[in-house]
């Protein structure tokens, strides 16, 4: 028997409890930054399974289990909630009003705890330190970096590797891994352009900030669809346009909010001088007395999976699950803040998918072809991972990834 398969003997007789710590965090979910009452949770639970726990960066929990010589894994979860209000009828659905663990942040948080547990309770078939990461806030993309704001890296122990996993709109009881990107990094920027602000019937004395925003709506549409190299992905979104405030009066400046999305940090680059180059140009163009402003906020890092990491994980689990249990995972255009922990420390780090919908209401829903407008999404008010089999899957799934690691040394 495999250490891990050793360790997950205790699994069965830990999901009852699990599967309560998981209800409990969903009823009471907490939005980015106040996630006082799961970061005292996990603290707990994590200091009960003998971890040595510090709190990092607010609300951030990381517990720490040095067991002899070995290699140092780090596993990270996120436990913020969003703001949304519950519409999937469950009967452990959200209690507080307008908030939701709609992105399944709670299933991470279950998963590692679960995870953590069993390593500690197995500690007699691995070797090495075990880092148990619980951060906030990965929803407006600040929790890594305040935790390592906060010293993370002089706090714990150098990880060799760092993993992470994510529940989503796919089969429960798979998962998904790829190498290189998974994640798109993602930019938030806001644009102001100036104009001359005139009487609404005297447009001769301004210059009007409105026709030169919809000039750079326009212009922009090229970014993708003629600078950017057919096969290269990026996004360039327009999501909000503001200027004035009624019909007879030019106003003075307009804002432009843009989402970006991209797999490279090339390609990221230039998309963004781009954008820079096509709205200074629009401004010159229209004679706008002052330079536009640009200001980033929201921004993801790029999630790019380490090959080697990857293959050894995706190994260990298609011999733990079975190959038809192990899929490469689909690029997603979302983002996440996970890879700034393992950049912090300079390590490399694989993240991969986890399966959250019933097998059976998937096949059914892939049989239609309808599986994107029936099977709700992250952030959706409807999501609803099913407790069986993903729980039971994501904590196994944490602990052949780590064993993979730990198990080479064993005491
Ligand atoms: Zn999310
Ligand atoms: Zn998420």
């Amino acid at each position: 028997m495999s250490a891990s398969q050793k360790i997950l003997t205790g699994l069965e007789s830990e999901l009852v409890g699990l599967r309560d710590i998981y209800t409990e965090l969903h009823r009471h979910p907490e939005l980015s930054l106040e996630e006082h009452a799961t970061s005292t949770l996990v603290a707990e639970k994590l200091t009960s399974f003998g971890y040595q726990v510090s709190r990092i960066g607010g609300t951030g929990v990381v517990g720490v289990l040095v067991n002899g010589d070995g290699p140092v894994v780090l596993a990270r979860a996120d436990m913020d909630a969003l703001p949304v209000t519950e519409a999937t009828g469950l009967t452990y659905a959200s209690e507080v009003a307008g908030v939701m663990h709609a992105c399944g942040h709670d299933v991470h948080v279950a998963t590692l705890l679960g995870a953590a547990k069993l390593i500690a309770a197995g500690r007699d078939s691995w070797a090495g330190t075990y880092i148990a990461l619980f951060q906030p806030a990965e929803e407006i993309g600040a929790g890594s970096q305040a935790m390592i704001d906060d010293g993370l890296v002089a706090a714990v122990p150098k990880p060799d590797v760092a993993l992470a996993q994510h529940v989503m709109p796919l089969p429960a009881g798979t998962v998904y891994t790829t190498s290189g990107p998974v994640l798109s990094a993602g930019d938030s920027l806001r644009i102001t352009v100036h104009g001359q602000g005139a009487h609404g019937s005297m447009p001769h004395m301004s210059v009007d900030p409105v026709v030169l925003a919809a000039s750079i709506v326009v212009r922009l549409q090229t970014v993708v669809s003629r600078e950017t190299k057919p096969g290269d992905f990026a996004v360039v979104t327009v999501g909000a346009l503001n200027a004035g405030t009624t019909s007879n009066i030019i106003p003075d400046r307009a804002t432009l909010l843009l989402n970006v999305r991209t797999y490279d940090t090339q390609v990221r680059d230039r998309v963004i001088s781009s954008i820079k180059r096509i709205v200074s140009g629009e401004c010159a163009a229209a004679g706008s007395p002052r330079e536009p402003e640009f200001q980033f906020y929201d921004q993801f890092p790029l999630t790019s999976n380490d090959p080697t990491v990857t293959d050894r994980v995706t190994s260990a689990f298609t011999a733990h699950f079975g190959a038809d249990a192990v899929h490469p995972a689909p690029r997603q255009t979302a983002s996440e803040d996970f890879s700034r922990i393992p950049d912090a420390f300079g390590v490399p780090y694989t993240f991969w998918l986890l399966g959250g919908v019933d097998p059976e209401t998937y096949r059914a829903t892939a049989l239609r072809g309808t599986v994107a407008q029936d099977i709700p999404a992250n952030h959706s008010p409807a999501f609803a991972p099913v407790i069986d089999p993903t729980l039971s899957v994501g904590v196994q799934a944490h602990v052949v990834a780590a064993l993979s690691y730990l198990a080479d040394h064993p005491r």
